[in-house]
């Protein structure tokens, strides 16, 4: 019991922080808004030091700055001053809400002439978006790797240290330039979502850089630290450079045609589904044949361990697809749409040309649990256009069901699956 009391005692005198990167947020949101046009830093002015000075750090602030706490607060959730979502990944719609929410935020402050407000809430995103890319927030349930460092067991000197901070703090100086901001919505429940998977290839570019900068904090190799961390956060720039962007192309609605035209359809091939919890696909969600029960994006697993690539036959002739996915039998992949934002999906649905060819398959695409259209195919015949309304539709399912006798041929892929704006 005295333990229990002591522990109590802990949780409610010390929040549970999970501080990402430190110095380094300074400097990729410094590289972020140095490739803004000009245009847009003129409109910030001087918040945009204050920016990459102060703001982006306002979430990991919020004890010691009050003055700035509420703009990493939500009405939702009055009481939590210190928002652990702002840090850290849990699912889907949970932290797509909150990027929404001060996407929102922010664009509402451009528009109504309050440039301190919009520049401290774009502060709150830039930090959201840098921690979820911080190399120490990449291994779900283990933010000081005590898990991670038992399959990669310390050297002597690094024994018993918490690796969280020697991973993603550093000074170094991070610079994207070149790159070209990119539009990710024009509107902010379009734009939060893009930017959401954005996110979601920065958290997996973040990962790769986990375990060589431990191997190299081991070696003390100071040059090979940085090198890895540097990777990170130079994906986490162009991530933070994007959204800052669009914020501000929101707030003051000034957008480029070829943009908005960009945005008129959008390839969902290579995005997260809800399944994929924590931005990965564990397997025990997806065991079905073939595939072993992966659901792959972009290639189709052959006899369950090669990577081959996607292929349907389309009127008479067969064609590649790198945009797709190839999934099992019985288990569905869920997509978040945006709300109000697109209007129809296309899918080419078919059964790969050659592994497939003994196999049947039913294709089903729902929307909020209704059955939207559905198809059956043989493996010999050629692949379908299945086209639906979409509009109102907040969760997307593409489902697969066996329908012949040999399962082990059902090598079910869905090609260049699209959502069309009106
Ligand atoms: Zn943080």
């Amino acid at each position: 019991m005295r333990h229990l009391a002591f522990s109590t005692f802990l949780a409610l005198s010390t929040p549970s922080l999970v501080l990402g990167w430190g110095e380094p947020h300074h400097a990729i949101t410094r590289a972020a808004l140095e490739v803004l046009p000009a245009w847009q830093k003129e409109v910030l002015g001087g918040e945009l030091k204050q920016l990459g000075d102060k703001y982006c750090m306002i979430p990991d602030h919020v004890f010691s700055d009050k003055e700035n706490a509420k703009y990493a607060q939500m009405e939702s959730v009055p009481n939590e001053v210190y928002l652990k979502i702002l840090h850290l990944p849990t699912q889907q719609p949970e932290y797509l809400e909150v990027m929404r929410y001060f996407m929102e935020q922010a664009v509402a402050s451009l528009r109504s002439g309050k440039l301190g407000d919009a520049a401290r809430y774009i502060g709150t995103v830039c930090h959201q978006i840098e921690d979820y890319g911080s190399p120490s927030h990449t291994v779900p349930g283990d933010n000081m790797f005590t898990l991670l460092q038992q399959f990669l067991p310390p050297t002597e000197a690094m024994k018993g240290q918490l690796m969280h901070g020697p991973i993603e703090n550093g000074d170094f100086k991070v610079s994207i330039e070149g790159y070209k901001p990119a539009l990710l919505g024009n509107t902010v429940n379009e734009a939060a979502w893009r930017l959401m998977h954005r996110v979601h290839d920065e958290i997996l570019n973040a990962r790769s850089t986990t375990v060589p900068i431990m191997q190299a904090l081991y070696k003390e190799d100071k040059e090979d630290v940085v090198k890895h961390q540097k990777r990170a956060a130079t994906m986490d720039a162009q991530v933070v450079a994007d959204a800052v962007y669009t914020m501000m192309c929101l707030g003051m609605q000034k957008f480029a045609a070829e943009e908005q035209e960009l945005l008129k359809r959008v390839q969902i091939g290579g995005f997260f589904p809800l399944e994929a919890a924590s931005c990965y696909y564990p397997q025990q969600q997806f065991f079905s044949s073939p595939n072993w029960g992966h659901p792959r994006s972009g290639v189709i697993l052959e006899g369950g361990t090669k990577e081959i690539p996607l292929k349907l036959c389309v009127g008479s002739s067969n064609q590649e697809f790198k945009n797709g996915i190839s999934a099992g039998m019985g288990k569905p992949l869920t997509f978040l749409l945006p709300k109000d934002v697109y209007a129809r999906f296309t899918v080419l649905a078919g059964l790969h040309p050659e592994l497939g060819a003994k196999g049947r398959v039913e294709f089903t695409v729902s929307g909020d649990g209704k059955v939207l259209t559905t198809v059956i195919l043989n493996g010999t015949d050629p692949a379908k256009l299945l086209e639906c309304d979409v509009a109102g539709v907040r969760e997307l399912q593409l489902a697969l069901t066996s329908r012949g006798l040999d399962a082990k041929s059902n090598y079910a892929i869905w090609a260049e699956p699209t959502l069309v704006k009106n």
